[in-house]
């Protein structure tokens, strides 16, 4: 058994109490302020940070904890399930795997260490762009190297943690499509330290959601990068891109699942409280059997969940699982949503209950980071053998 495994087993209870009990720290009302003001939480990072949480997948002979999705899974659902929301800095967790995996020996002493104590955050990962979507191989923002440097233009949108993160990982076009054999070469990964750009070739311009997401847009205008920012092999990022895709959809499903656990205990809560004609209103089967069903579905979801990072942490090709697991649990994040919505009636609607506000946070994921129709494209055509669609 690896430590991973073995580790999961016997002090999953202590890890998930001690991630509770730092999230009691942090309540409804902390959260419902910053969404109010469209603030970053950055005293629960700091916090998530100090406690060590932000190094988990980070060996141990760089600083961090050594342990698997698995564990990250763990304390991520259980930031949602809290009520809380870890998009603000769970994406150190995956963007750190390409370092590890591709960087060079180096960039690990150099990077990792720091981001283990939290002297350095990596939290921001450059893919999206405006024109070009979910087709990232037509990326257009372009990486030309000129002696010691490379001049990056171009534009990204929905960057999230631009604005809190001191480095992010970009990946960009080295070669023009047109001049590789296959439109998935020519890409790089580049670390783009964001304190020295912003303000020489880099603007950021933060985007308004309708969730306190800390997302923007950015404007390289001949930004000079070192060339030893280059992370692994020059026209290898596509590559290094798919292999850090698994471990972000099992983690923002252990999110989804934290968040459908959330919506789970607070509607029962609520059902078993309100009296309307002189009866709890989860007396009616007709607000029960909704909770029933969506319960079933999330215990569904968190096997999947549980499955794929099981897969991950073993080292097993787990494309399927992982993309299964984040289809399932945002499915069942947003179908208890909606149930709880429905069974607050219009207290649902209200602020100060913070469905609404979870409500909206968990719209995302049906989108983000990879849309629901992509997902179920990859499984009829990886999966199923069915024919490509686009
Ligand atoms: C709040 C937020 C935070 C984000 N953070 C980041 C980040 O930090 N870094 C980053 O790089 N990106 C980030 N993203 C971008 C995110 O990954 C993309 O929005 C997502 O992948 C969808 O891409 P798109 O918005 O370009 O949609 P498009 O690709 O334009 O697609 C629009 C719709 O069409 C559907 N569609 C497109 N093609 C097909 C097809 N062939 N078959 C069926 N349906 C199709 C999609 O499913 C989608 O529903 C973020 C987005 C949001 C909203």
């Amino acid at each position: 058994m690896n430590k991973s495994s073995s580790f999961a087993e016997e002090s999953h209870g202590e890890l998930k109490s001690a991630v509770r009990e730092l999230c009691r720290e942090y309540p409804d009302k902390y959260w419902r302020e910053l969404d109010e003001k469209r603030a970053y939480p950055e005293a629960f990072v700091q916090a998530l940070t100090h406690a060590g949480y932000m190094a988990t997948l980070i060996p141990e002979e760089y600083g961090g904890a050594g342990l698997g999705v698995t564990e990250a899974s763990v304390i991520l659902e259980e930031i949602h399930r809290s009520g809380g929301n870890a998009a603000a800095c769970h994406a150190q967790m995956y963007i750190m795997g390409t370092l590890l995996r591709h960087g060079s020996e180096a960039h690990k002493r150099q990077y990792l260490p720091k981001i283990a104590d939290g002297s350095l955050r990596l939290q921001a990962f450059g893919v999206s762009e405006p024109n070009t979507g979910t087709d990232t191989t037509q990326l257009k923002t372009m990486a030309v190297k000129n002696g010691g440097h490379y001049v990056v233009n171009g534009q990204k949108i929905w960057i999230s943690r631009a604005e809190h993160s001191d480095l992010m990982l970009l990946l960009a076009r080295t070669t023009p499509v047109d001049q590789v054999k296959k439109r998935t070469e020519g890409l790089s990964t580049i670390l783009v330290d964001l304190r020295k750009a912003v303000g020489h070739g880099l603007r950021i311009r933060p985007i308004r959601t309708m969730m306190n997401h800390a997302t923007t847009e950015l404007f390289f205008d001949n930004l000079e990068v070192p060339v030893e920012n280059l992370v692994g092999e020059e026209g290898q990022g596509f590559r290094y891109l798919l292999d850090s895709l698994n471990a972000e959809r099992i983690l923002i499903a252990s999110e989804c699942i934290g968040d459908a656990r959330w919506f789970l205990e607070r509607t029962c809560r609520y059902a078993n409280e309100r009296v309307v004609f002189a009866r709890p209103i989860g007396k009616n089967q007709g607000i029960q059997f909704p909770i029933a069903r969506g319960y079933a579905n999330l215990e569904a979801a968190r096997l999947m969940v549980a499955r794929a990072a099981r897969l991950f942490d073993g080292g097993q090709a787990c494309g399927p699982e992982a993309n299964m697991a984040k289809l399932l649990a945002a499915d069942v994040s947003w179908e208890l949503a909606n149930v709880a919505v429905q069974t607050y009636g219009g207290f649902g609607f209200a602020e100060e209950y913070d469905i609404e506000r979870k409500f909206r946070e968990t719209r995302l994921y049906q989108v983000a980071p990879i849309s629901t129709n992509l997902i179920l494209s990859y499984l009829a055509e990886h999966v199923l053998g069915l024919p490509r669609s686009y």
